[in-house]
């Protein structure tokens, strides 16, 4: 297993052995003990030692005991050290963007949700997301220069060494802006963007519905439609970043006009703008619907959902053909790719069964047996959380191999003795 999730290109080759060890510390679902890793990795139990004390000196990993059901001794797993510092995690959307501040072991310390609207540009909102990410910190007597990393989710296509987004069918004016280098500069910390339906697959592989299986798809359903795919246990962006961007594939040549310029793409159909103006379409057709008690300008796919769960007929509809377009596409997904899991989050998906069943259906009918059969379809078990948690395991990985590489103290180091 070799999953160097981040490039870094100033990770030091001789230090190999020294972040596959972190690697399966962090990744392997259950813990890891020293006689595991030497297995895993193939080397002498005394070499792993070398590095497991080492590891354990800079203060990112610690020893922790697990009792087996069976009496007998307790085995000595290896976990990092959750005090070893503090991490940041946002997930920017179309519409939303969320901050959680956690420690070492990803637990939440804090976070917030805001409104936010990314075609306003890279200016307008990198401001919006610093005064968030203050706030929050000064809410929770932290500061910047205690973060060990922060990681960054955007909904577009990403060239990750570059830190940039390119050609993003819903971000207009952030073509080729340098969001890593521009945020790097304006926190002092190391900062690492990623696509945030990527980033969703990977903070639910880690933390969420996903842990332990090999084949992983996760659907992000907000404002926009995008797919993070996890093959054999490492996130696959294809050769320019842009793999999983599902939201664009056609439904429907002579279908509704897409953001991205093309005609009758899934997003169109499924994504939450289509499912607020369908809903707006029944009730101009005058349907009877509590739907029709609001303001047409307001209508959100989130009412829509809301009035869905209350029991409103025209509202149900509305999701289930959501839903079945969507299944449509996740079973071609099922066809090419032979998950083991799909995934499916962001706001619109938080509805449950009402939108879940209606994919299920549709995936079971037009999957090939052999893949519908063995793929389990579910919702995000971090629910709003999966983007910004998998910020923090991107972050994560800068900081504990920043660390590892002796390129930064963890704070426990940076403490007088006995104080931490
Ligand atoms: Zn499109």
């Amino acid at each position: 297993m070799t999953l160097y999730f981040t490039h870094n290109p100033n990770q030091n080759i001789k230090n190999i052995n020294k972040h596959a060890v972190l690697d399966l510390i962090r990744f392997t679902p259950g813990g890891i003990a020293r006689a595991g890793i030497a297995k895993q990795i193939g080397l002498s139990r005394a070499a792993v030692s070398t590095i497991v004390n080492d590891l354990i000196e800079t203060g990112i990993i610690r020893n922790t005991e697990q009792r087996t059901k069976t009496s007998g001794r307790p085995r000595t797993l290896l976990e990092i050290d959750p005090d070893a510092g503090y991490i940041a995690g946002i997930d920017m959307g179309a519409t939303h963007m969320r901050v959680v501040l956690t420690d070492f072991s990803a637990k939440a310390i804090a976070e917030k949700e805001i409104s936010i609207d990314i075609a306003k540009g890279p200016d307008f909102c990198i401001a919006q997301t610093n005064e968030l990410l203050e706030n929050l910190l000064l809410e929770n007597d932290l500061s910047l220069p205690k973060l060990a990393a922060i990681g960054v989710g955007v909904p577009g296509p990403i060239d990750s060494e570059a830190g940039m987004v390119i050609a993003p069918p819903i971000m207009p004016g952030w073509d080729r802006f340098p969001i890593r280098q521009t945020l790097e500069k304006l926190w002092g910390r190391p900062v690492s963007v990623n696509n945030d339906a990527e980033l969703g697959a990977l903070g639910e592989w880690v933390y969420g519905a996903g842990r332990g299986m090999r084949d992983l798809a996760y659907i992000k359903v907000g404002s926009g439609i995008g797919a993070g795919l996890l093959i054999d246990g490492r996130i696959y962006r294809g050769s320019t970043g842009s793999a999983g961007e599902i939201g664009h594939l056609t439904m429907d040549n002579d279908g509704p006009l897409c953001t991205c310029g093309n005609r009758g793409c899934l997003e169109a159909f499924s994504g939450g703008h289509a499912i607020a103006k369908r809903a707006l379409e029944a009730v101009q057709a005058g349907k009877r619907t509590q739907l029709s008690q609001m303001k047409p300008d307001d209508l959100t796919a989130k009412d829509v959902a809301a009035a869905a769960r209350r029991g409103d007929l025209v509202a149900q509809q509305v999701m289930a053909e959501a839903g079945e377009h969507l299944g449509v596409a996740m079973a071609g997904l099922v066809n090419i790719f032979n998950p083991d899991i799909i995934v499916v989050g962001g706001g619109v998906a938080q509805i449950g069964d009402l939108f879940l069943e209606p994919i299920r259906r549709t995936v079971t009918q037009r999957s090939l047996p052999a893949a519908a059969d063995s793929v389990r379809i579910t919702t995000a078990v971090l629910g709003r959380r999966s983007s910004s948690l998998g910020a923090v395991v991107q972050a994560l990985s800068l900081a504990v191999h920043d660390i590892a590489e002796g390129k930064q103290v963890s704070i426990l180091q940076s403490m007088p003795d006995g104080v931490a």
